[in-house]
């Protein structure tokens, strides 16, 4: 990436990032950025850090690549400490991360490990307390996904995953994090456009992000009399390695992003922006709301 693919040049939004047609690049499930064809990006360039998180302390969950590797650098580069999670197969791409977040003078720790126990939940979180002395943010980025053609082939193995990946995990963190969070805290939720839009190919995933949706409208109103709040962004295609293990099938990866009005998909580095809004206290009135980065199909 040049450095004028950046968020603060005035430029065409859509010449800003490439479009289709990409190559096939099938890799197995978590995939890597870094064998990404062209590389996404998430911001190592570009993004520039204000102070507006400085000294909070986050845990951010798919903090290897794709979005959760954006929004670790953007959090780093605005003061916070950070606890990243992925899965221990991923360790090359949380390699990248950890550098470049260290490089940004804050704490930056590694904790990998499946979410999708119960029990490594809450290991996670009260290892992030321990780690950090405290615990402010809290970024579900995590997700799972994988396009099966009819419901004849979704098998309840991989409906119970996705589930267990997508919504349960969530549960589990926002459930084992509430009792440390203090007032300004903030939990940001990643939802989708398949919340409101589902593709037929996504018959597990695309119910999963309805129930984040529903979580967060309903936990925001739980949490509210607290002075915690709770959002999510709901994102429509980004190039992230969730697509191109399994996300999508090949003949779509080669197109992918051209269903939108802005005829490409995002980069893990537009969506930074609204989660660092979404975590400092310049969003202090805002909760319970659902933020759409989509390109143009936008949400109802
Ligand atoms: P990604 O593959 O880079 O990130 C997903 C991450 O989830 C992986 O890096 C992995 O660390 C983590 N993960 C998966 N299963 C896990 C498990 N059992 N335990 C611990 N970690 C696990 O892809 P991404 O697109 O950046 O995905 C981030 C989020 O954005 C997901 O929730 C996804 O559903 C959502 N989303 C993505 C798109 C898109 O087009 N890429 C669109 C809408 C929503
Ligand atoms: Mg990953």
């Amino acid at each position: 990436m040049t450095a004028t693919k950046n968020q603060y040049t005035m430029q065409d939004p859509l010449k800003q990032y490439p479009g289709p047609d990409f190559e096939r690049q099938p890799q197995s499930a978590p995939g890597l950025a870094r064998d990404m064809k062209p590389r996404p990006d998430h911001g190592e360039e570009s993004y520039q850090g204000f102070g507006r998180l400085k000294g909070r302390r986050a845990l951010i969950t798919g903090a290897d690549s794709g979005i959760g590797r954006a929004v670790a650098i953007a959090f780093a580069r605005e003061g916070a400490d950070l606890v990243l999670n992925y899965l221990p197969s991923e360790e090359p791409d949380a390699r990248e991360v950890l550098e470049l977040v260290q490089a940004a003078g804050v704490k930056a720790v590694a904790l990998p490990g499946d979410i999708g126990s119960e029990t490594f939940c809450g290991d996670l979180v009260s290892r992030t307390v321990a780690e950090l002395g405290g615990l402010d943010i809290l970024v579900n980025v995590a997700g799972k996904q994988t396009s099966v053609e009819t419901i004849d082939e979704l098998t309840t193995k991989q409906f119970e995953a996705t589930f267990r990946t997508n919504v349960f995990a969530m549960f589990w963190l926002c459930k084992a994090t509430l009792p440390h969070m203090p007032p300004g805290g903030t939990i940001i939720n990643t939802t989708s456009i398949q919340s409101y839009q589902p593709s037929p190919s996504l018959l597990d995933y695309a119910p999963s992000k309805a129930a984040i949706t529903a979580f967060t409208h309903a936990l925001a109103k739980q949490v509210a009399s607290k002075g915690v709040r709770v959002n999510a962004v709901a994102p429509g295609p980004v190039w992230t390695p969730l697509q191109s293990s399994g996300g999508q099938p090949q003949d779509k990866i080669e197109v992918f992003g051209s269903e939108v009005p802005m005829k490409r998909p995002g980069q893990p580095a537009e969506l930074a922006p609204i989660y660092v809004l979404l975590a400092s206290q310049e969003s202090s009135f805002v909760t319970g709301e659902v933020y759409g980065v989509t390109g143009g199909n936008h949400l109802p």
